[in-house]
């Protein structure tokens, strides 16, 4: 068993890396009406990286960033620190933009984590970067085929190389594992420490000459002319030339946006440092693992040896709300701890120290979704998916260049202005997803347990597909 001793686990809203990563002074609220070229509304990655890349191009430009909390304290200090490439969703990605869209895309993907790196090691952040690759393994017969069209696809495409099917023999050599069977590498991909990450680009960010105002939430944004818009927070106004929308799942009280993603929520526990057990399973390699289900399983290590494991199996959010069990959901965090275990039995005895979680912005096709909203200069990024880490950067250049109305390969990404899909209002959208979330998990749990789910469990959980909405890879 492990040690679930009352008090032998703390759980937070913020979680271990955010600790880790040490406290921080908050950047004054704003507290008077000022102007600026950009004015960017939340300080997680995407905002930060848009601030940054606006400040490289424009180094004369004034760029205010108006955090309701304290930036980096949201998903991008919590996450799994999985800074990934959308290689692995290369078929979808063909299917849905074509061949050179999804190379464009994914070629993309790959040159923001490598230059998130480059970032780290030129600005002096050490945030933990360390490139060995995801390995997607599958955790049941069911799962076995994951990846393997990605593989196909890229061979097809010429870029053989970001993709490689490993047998189950391979698997167990980077990660030994019961439940583990085949998988495959994504080369390209990488993890950070998510909140050293986020708070080294607060820093950089405000040094490079941002204005960061903090406990400055946003509560009205007005558009006044094609280059004019104002931003209204409790102490004070912004006016800018254009504004970037990154409040992530916060999108989803955005009235143009709320019908374009739903919420649900991710949690994460973490083990005391057992570099015992890596040794034991061989898992020395620093590679960031995920199952093949649709409410994954990730997890990777530390390195101090620590093994965090998430679960992207929380509860929907109703409409916009975004507190409760999206952040602290205590019966999802006990049930990732069990998959923990079923994933690493050599943990029996072993101490689960923390456990988080947070909001993820659901994207009904499962692509970020970037643009420019119709009537005036609010640019937007949303839509990540639990998959913000490595995109988010990609997301603050293509931002960079339409807030500067820049007119380059980035502003014409195939994902620029593409998600057209929608989800239906409240209350169907939270009871069609809390349907389909039942059905999901009992199929994975039945399929891993060696058993064929019931017809009514695949019929339901086949209906998103057939109305077109992605729900997975
Ligand atoms: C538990 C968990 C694990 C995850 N694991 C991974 C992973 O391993 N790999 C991966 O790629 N992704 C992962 N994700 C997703 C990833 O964290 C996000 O996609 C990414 O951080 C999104 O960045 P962002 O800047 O869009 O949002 P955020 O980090 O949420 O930043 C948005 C900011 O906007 C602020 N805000 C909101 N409303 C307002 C307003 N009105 N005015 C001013 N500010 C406002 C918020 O306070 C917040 O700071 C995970 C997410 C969670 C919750």
């Amino acid at each position: 068993m492990l040690d679930l001793a009352a008090g032998a686990m703390r759980h937070t809203r913020h979680g271990w890396w955010l600790e880790e990563a040490g406290p921080v002074e908050p950047f004054a609220p704003l507290s008077a009406d000022i102007s600026a070229d950009v004015v960017v509304i939340g300080g997680g990655y995407a905002g930060l990286w848009t601030a940054w890349q606006v400040l490289q191009r424009a180094p004369q430009a004034t760029v205010a960033v108006l955090e309701a909390d304290v930036c980096g304290h949201g998903p991008s200090g919590r996450n799994g620190g999985f800074c990934q490439t959308l290689w692995g969703d290369l078929p979808a990605l063909c299917e849905r933009l074509g061949d050179a869209g999804a190379l464009a895309l994914c070629r993309a993907s790959s040159a923001s984590v490598e230059a998130i790196g480059d970032w780290c090691r030129e600005e002096g952040v050490d945030a933990w970067f360390h490139r060995a690759g995801t390995l997607i393994a599958s955790a049941a017969p069911a799962q076995d085929e994951v990846g393997r069209d990605a593989v196909a696809q890229a061979q097809r495409l010429g870029e053989a190389e970001r993709l490689r099917a490993l047998a189950p023999s391979e698997v167990a050599a980077r990660c030994a594992s019961p439940v583990l069977r085949g998988g495959v590498l994504v080369a390209d991909d990488a993890t950070v420490q998510p909140a050293r990450l986020a708070l080294g680009l607060r820093r950089r960010v405000a040094e490079r000459g941002a204005l960061v105002f903090e406990g400055s939430r946003v509560r009205r944004l007005r558009v006044e002319g094609p280059r004019s818009v104002v931003a209204e927070t409790a102490g004070g106004r912004v006016r800018a030339t254009a504004a970037v929308l990154a409040v992530n799942a916060a999108a989803r009280g955005v009235r143009p946006l709320r019908a374009r993603l739903s919420v649900t929520s991710s949690h994460i526990v973490l083990t005391e440092p057992v570099p015992d057990v890596l040794e034991d399973v061989g898992w020395t390699g620093g590679e960031a693992i995920t199952d093949g289900r649709t409410f994954v399983h990730y997890t990777r290590t530390t390195p101090d040896g620590r093994i965090a494991f998430g679960w992207g199996g929380g509860q929907l959010a109703w409409g916009a709300r975004l507190g409760g069990r999206v952040e602290v959901d205590r019966h999802v965090a006990a049930q990732t701890r069990e998959h923990l275990l079923r994933t690493f039995p050599a943990l029996a005895g072993r101490r689960v120290t923390h456990a988080w979680g947070g909001p993820i912005d659901v994207s009904p096709g499962h692509l970020p979704q970037i643009g420019s909203l119709p009537d005036g200069p609010v640019h937007y990024a949303f839509g990540f998916t639990g998959n913000g880490v490595g995109p988010c950067h990609l997301a603050g250049r293509v931002l960079a260049s339409l807030a500067l109305d820049a007119r380059d390969a980035d502003s014409r990404l195939p994902l620029v202005d593409r998600d057209a899909l929608r989800v239906p209002p409240e209350p169907l959208a939270w009871a069609a997803g809390t349907l389909v979330r039942a059905a999901w998990l009992r199929k994975e749990r039945l399929e891993e347990e060696g058993r064929r789910p019931d017809l009514a469990t695949r019929v339901i959980c086949a209906a998103p597909r057939a109305v077109g909405l992605h729900l997975a890879r």
